[in-house]
């Protein structure tokens, strides 16, 4: 195949060897790092000698629906729409939960790759960004939560939890992650895709730091069928949607700014509203709090006096308005507030102390969203040719893995 597709303005190569786009949720390059470090992750060591190991930036809102939509489109959240897992629309007055695939507004690369007759096959571990990610996809879509729902008609695929011989796992587990990969084996094995999108969960990096037993041990895992795909002889990019830090004090407290609450206290209750863009329907491993939120401020208050009152509180980093953030983030301004709010690396905001249930975290609270999770891995099995000098972005990923190696 020597096809060229065009999507979002690039141009991108057909893959002549079957090509495997691995996103790992929540991955911060310390546990990389730390587990080769242990010697348990022989794969993501050899690429030094034989790879390409880069660092990238990720989308800032650093969550997982705007970077995994903008790795499968290459293009940010500006193009895209998708920008986090909740807006508030001014028109209904709602909060609107933007994991339907009507809220997007690109198409994907692999949707595209498919159209061009390559066979392409996507595999998420959460069910919530199967529909955004197999778009207008014809080929293989499904995720490891709902692996035993999965149809011919509506995925591609069926019997799969007899094909990969795992049974479901559950959503809050390693294991998710671990039927992501085990899956792309058995496809890699039987049907050999010409492009192949794995998309893991973080709820391994939410509850384990770098390096500890939990974390290495997951890596290992993924190492191990990493290495199998390699010798399948798959062209492999390895990123991650975002990193991860622990957002508390030196004994494990999380330190959390309540954000609506203090507006609420400070300019009245009428004054503006919070949305934190984390929140999602699993939020049990980080109680929707991350280090981003964005503020849809009253008409009638002073948005100028709240922004500077914002910008002087502990643990922020960093308070925009909504065309600053546009530009500086690339996000589409109808779908953020008139402020966006980023806090700094030990610090996550929330609403209310009442709307943040934290009995299900049994550990001290790790999250992202900020500027501070926006570092993260750019990993190749091949060596990768082109200028490499500038700034590298996630979502340079598909362009680097099929423009830019020649296998
Ligand atoms: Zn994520």
């Amino acid at each position: 195949m020597s096809k060229e597709i065009v999507v979002n303005g690039h141009s991108y190569r057909l893959p002549s060897a079957p090509t495997v786009i691995v996103c790992i949720d929540g991955c911060e390059q310390e546990y990389i790092n730390l587990a080769v470090q242990a010697g348990v992750a022989p794969f993501f060591e050899s690429l030094t000698q034989r790879g390409t190991v880069l660092t990238g930036d990720c989308v800032v809102p650093s969550f997982t629906n705007p970077n995994n939509l903008s790795i499968v489109t290459g293009a940010p959240p500006s193009v895209h729409g998708i920008c986090g897992n909740y807006f508030y629309d001014t028109e209904t007055n709602a909060e609107v939960l933007m994991n339907n695939a009507r809220y997007l507004r690109a198409p994907t690369i692999l949707a595209e790759a498919a159209r061009a007759g390559a066979s392409v096959a996507v595999i998420t571990a959460k069910d919530k960004l199967r529909a955004l990610l197999g778009h207008r996809l014809e080929g293989i879509c499904f995720s490891a939560e709902k692996a035993d729902e999965a149809t011919l008609a509506e995925n591609g695929i069926e019997d799969v939890l007899a094909k990969v011989g795992m049974p479901l796992p559950s959503v809050y587990s390693a294991d998710l992650s671990e039927f992501v990969f085990a899956a792309g084996v058995n496809l890699m094995e039987t049907v050999r895709p010409n492009l192949m999108y794995l998309s893991t969960t973080d709820y391994v990096q939410h509850k384990h730091a770098p390096g500890t037993a939990g974390a290495n041990a997951f890596y290992a895992m993924m190492d191990r069928y990493l290495q199998k795909l390699d010798a399948l002889g798959a062209v492999i990019g390895v990123t991650a949607d975002h990193g991860m830090n622990a957002k508390t004090d030196s004994l494990g407290r999380a330190n959390i700014l309540f954000l609506q609450e203090w507006l609420d206290a400070q300019f009245g209750s009428a004054a503006g509203r919070v949305l934190l863009p984390i929140t999602d329907p699993y939020v049990a491993h980080h109680g929707a709090l991350g280090s981003y939120a964005t503020v849809y401020v009253a008409p009638q208050a002073d948005a100028a006096a709240i922004r500077h009152a914002i910008a002087a509180l502990p643990g922020i980093e960093l308070v925009l308005d909504k065309a600053q953030a546009c530009e500086r983030f690339e996000l589409p301004a109808d779908r953020i507030g008139d402020l966006v709010v980023v806090s700094e690396r030990l610090t996550v905001i929330g609403t209310t102390p009442s709307r943040h249930d934290l009995s299900g975290l049994d550990v001290p609270l790790r999250s992202h969203g900020g500027l501070s999770e926006q570092k993260v891995p750019l990993l190749f099995n091949r060596k990768i040719e082109g200028d490499l000098t500038g700034r590298l972005r996630n979502f340079d990923i598909m362009r680097m893995a099929l423009n830019g190696i020649h296998s």
